[in-house]
């Protein structure tokens, strides 16, 4: 059987191939559950959000064999599933090692999914599937070391360096809401203290403005000239600045894509200060230029256009 490398207009990468029939791609939150579905030339046949309430291992085999099915209810049989979760897996992207959002922790997921569904599963982290989506189709299209940062209830981290998602040793690279920019500062979840999303995720913002006002009315509130928002925002651009200064000695990224809906909400009061911290405690700022900080293009779905394309990128891709 012949199959036919799909056109790539980006150095760096090696060639994504066209799979044999649509993939599916499911990118599963801790609420909320995003498809999308690529045909065999890569185009998007179909794009759907849905609220889930699964909590449990059961419950997501059960939620993600439901959401196979609703897809193929439309567009036929898929002949890859590529999952995204919120969480963290191993080196090899076979098991899930802690899923707290969804209730269940070191579990062979991919290979239960595969055996339930009767065909080839990938599976990777939320943020990294969306990363590789901008810089496939995005924000970071053409970037040769792309950071993505996901502004949410916490902070996603993805990594794109010469067309290949950074994994790390153990399978945890790219957990940027954790970089320590604050070393001794407020404690963070993940068991460390001054970590970049103990001061710029939504919870974080609710917390700082004293823990009555969710992020969504705090930017309202800057949107309206708030000073008290203005400032709670300011200071969260710069400690994304600091963040991301950080990044530049081991990574050089040519682009920073922020991407989540309150990166999004909240740009113009994010990113001047952003972009001021950033020059101004980047290293070697006369040498190289610095990031390029650009707002993310894929949309909520980017996370589920990621996994399918590594999906179909399993399939049949082009050994190295
Ligand atoms: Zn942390």
């Amino acid at each position: 059987m012949i199959v036919e490398p799909a056109a790539s207009t980006h150095s760096g990468i090696r060639p994504f191939v066209r799979a044999l029939g649509p993939v599916i791609g499911l990118d599963l939150g801790g609420t909320k559950l995003a498809a999308v579905v690529l045909d065999d030339a890569g185009r998007v046949l179909r794009r759907s959000w849905t609220e889930h309430q699964a909590n449990g291992y059961e419950a997501v085999l059960d939620t993600i064999t439901t959401a196979v099915g609703d897809c193929e209810r439309v567009v036929g049989r898929a002949v890859a599933v590529g999952v995204a979760v919120a969480g963290l897996l191993d080196r090899d992207r076979s098991r899930v090692t802690a899923a707290l959002n969804l209730g269940f922790a070191d579990r062979p997921l991919r290979d239960d999914l595969a055996g339930r569904l009767g065909r080839p599963v990938t599976l990777e982290n939320d943020a990294n599937a969306a990363a590789l989506a901008e810089h496939l189709l995005g924000a970071g299209a053409g970037a040769r070391s792309l950071v993505l940062l996901t502004l949410g209830t916490g902070i996603g981290g993805g990594i794109v360096v010469d067309g290949e998602l950074v994994r790390g040793g153990r399978g945890a690279a790219a957990e940027l809401g954790h970089l320590p920019i604050r070393p001794g500062g407020d404690p963070c979840g993940c068991g460390g203290a001054g970590c970049l999303e103990v001061y710029v995720s939504g919870t974080a913002l609710s917390r700082l403005a004293g823990g009555t006002r969710t992020s969504r009315h705090v930017v309202a509130a800057a949107d309206r000239g708030d000073r008290t928002a203005v400032r709670l925002l300011a200071d969260a651009g710069r400690c994304l600045g600091d963040g991301i200064a950080m990044l530049i000695p081991t990574l050089d990224p040519d682009v920073v894509v922020l991407g989540g809906g309150l990166a999004h909400a909240a740009a113009p009061h994010l990113l001047p200060p952003l972009r001021e911290r950033l020059n101004a405690t980047r290293p070697f700022p006369a040498q190289t230029p610095g990031p390029d900080v650009r707002l993310s293009t894929c949309g909520p779905e980017s996370g589920a256009l990621g996994a399918a394309h590594l999906a179909g990128a399993m399939r049949f891709r082009i050994p190295a």
